[in-house]
């Protein structure tokens, strides 16, 4: 089967192996979409050193159960979570499970881009294979796991009434558009790309202005937020200007969301004073949990959530070094999504 890595001298690559076998507990899904990660790209780049395992958005049929499983079945349309939390560490505990030190441990094998993969028992055991309902296609089933980073993230940063999103992205749109259908009266973002931006007004944002105008977008937030600032700031992207300016966009007492991975060995330079006498929080959010995917899979179930348009490139799993060139050119993609025969 095809497999697409991480290449030794850094860019990704293709090459065959045996498919996995499920072991007892687990199970093995085929391939139908795997979206292509902002994180996916910043591996690639050497920005982001971790297990260095691409694709955890992976939607597919399951091909396989081990023994032990009962609840799916061999056809079953599933998305499948590379990581879950141990549930019972003091982490955990104080719920935080996407910082329990078990849940970067676990991951998909290959990857999540493979023609087939197996999922490990602790995994199928905690509910990270979920099926999905006939209605939600495999563009939308590539989009749960983006989607449910930006529910675990506003769950954590409350329920705000105006919001700006610096950086709209894949996942900063997909955050935008949640933050509209969570009753927020007012959301605005920023974002280079003329594609996107028009994604974030197709998708009912407010206003979505170029960030080489920043006078124009603090002058758009003023507008929107009625001279106070925002309630909720969220730092899609990774640059550190940018963090710097969604404390000028933030209102006396509001939330900066740091969302996006910042790049590697970034320092951030603001006046602490300041921070302190206008009380502005910095709340850190990384990825997501098995009950936010979940209640993002009903919200596209019963229509109050609009993400499958998002989709803009498909790339078959052969083709992946062009799906990753595409990913990176935000003026003629928003959504690249990898796709196996399932698809
Ligand atoms: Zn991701
Ligand atoms: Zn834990």
């Amino acid at each position: 089967m095809k497999f697409g890595r991480l290449g030794a001298a850094g860019g990704v690559e293709v090459v065959e192996r045996d498919p996995p076998e499920p072991g007892p507990g687990e199970v093995t899904v085929r391939l139908a979409a795997c979206g292509v990660c902002g994180t996916d790209l910043e591996k690639v780049r050497g920005n982001y050193r971790t297990a260095g395992i691409l694709g955890h958005e992976p939607v597919g049929r399951v091909d396989a159960v081990g023994d032990g499983v009962t609840d799916l079945r061999p056809g079953d349309r599933v998305f499948a979570h590379h990581h879950v939390a141990c549930g019972h560490c003091a982490v955990c505990a104080r719920g935080e499970p996407t910082f329990c030190p078990t849940y970067s441990r676990t991951n998909l094998d290959p990857g999540g881009f493979a023609d087939v993969f197996r999922v490990p028992k602790e995994n199928v055991d905690r509910g990270a294979v979920l099926r999905l309902d006939d209605t939600v296609g495999w563009d939308a089933g590539a989009l749960l796991e983006p989607a449910g980073c930006a529910l675990t993230a506003l769950r954590k940063v409350g329920a705000p009434s105006t919001a700006v999103v610096l950086g709209l992205g894949p996942v900063g749109l997909l955050y935008a558009r949640l933050l509209r259908a969570r009753g927020a009266t007012w959301v605005g973002g920023t974002e280079i790309s003329e594609l996107r931006r028009s994604a974030a007004v197709r998708g009912g944002i407010d206003v979505a202005i170029d960030p080489r105008e920043p006078e124009a977008a603090a002058a758009a937030v003023d507008r929107g937020t009625g001279g106070v600032g925002a309630d909720l700031v969220v730092v899609a992207t990774g640059h550190p200007a940018v963090i710097r300016f969604a404390f000028d966009l933030v209102r006396r007492g509001g939330t900066v969301n740091l969302f996006g991975l910042p790049e590697a060995g970034s320092r951030l330079d603001v006046d602490l004073q300041q921070l302190y006498l206008r009380g502005v929080r910095v709340v850190p959010t990384y990825a997501t949990t098995e009950p936010d995917v979940r209640e993002i899979h009903r919200a596209l179930v019963d229509r109050s959530l609009r993400i499958d348009d998002l989709v803009t490139d498909r790339f078959p799993l052969g083709s992946i070094r062009e799906a990753f060139d595409r990913a990176t050119r935000a003026d003629a993609a928003v959504k690249v999504v990898v796709t196996g025969d399932a698809y």
